[in-house]
């Protein structure tokens, strides 16, 4: 089994380290060549949404990520990459992968109290450390979209089919459910 990780820029390394704790392969994803070998699981990591999605789209990756995002390949996304995920954008007119029926909002919490830790349930897994960064939140998502976890009542995680998109970074605890759950998906 091997992972792609998307790593254009963002917090990619902290997805390996765990990924290392958890005895799986994964390769980084930073160019087109990249994306020639087969990979069972896709990380999208937290960083700046804007910069990676032009990046992505610079660097003729773009295409090929929605096509396997769409043949229903197992993908982990935090925080930027639940931006990248989002259908609709309420307060930005960018799109990119729009694979998740879900509008979120960019940058919810407001630039100064936007980065806090807290812990809440993550699906049926029970109660996970959460760590935000200025970070997104789910106004509102389809009915087929899985509500994962709730903060303040704010969706901070949800499922669609084949993705996980969150809005906090679990890479950056020292807990690994969220990834093996993601693992447990391939
Ligand atoms: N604020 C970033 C964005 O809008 C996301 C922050 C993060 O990934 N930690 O893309």
């Amino acid at each position: 089994m091997a992972i792609g990780i998307v790593a254009v820029q963002g917090a990619f390394l902290e997805h390996e380290k765990i990924l290392d704790r958890l005895g799986i392969e994964y390769a980084e994803l930073r160019q087109k060549s990249d994306l020639d070998r087969e990979y069972d699981g896709l990380i999208l990591p937290g960083g700046e949404s804007t910069v990676q999605g032009k990046l992505l789209k610079e660097l003729d990756m773009f295409d090929t990520l929605r096509g396997w995002i769409a043949a229903d390949m197992p993908v982990l996304a935090t925080c930027a990459g639940m931006i990248l995920l989002a259908e609709k954008l309420s307060n930005d007119d960018k799109e990119y992968f729009r694979s998740i029926p879900m509008t979120v909002r960019r940058n919810a919490y407001g630039r100064q109290v936007g980065s806090f830790h807290t812990a809440a349930a993550f699906g049926d897994k029970g109660v996970i450390p959460m760590t935000f960064i200025r970070a997104p939140f789910v106004e509102s998502a389809a009915p087929e979209a899985e509500i994962l976890s709730v903060v303040d009542g704010n969706i901070v995680g949800v499922r669609y089919k084949n993705q996980i998109a969150l809005a906090f970074h679990p890479e950056l605890d020292d807990d690994l459910t969220v990834h093996q759950a993601f693992i447990g998906m391939i």
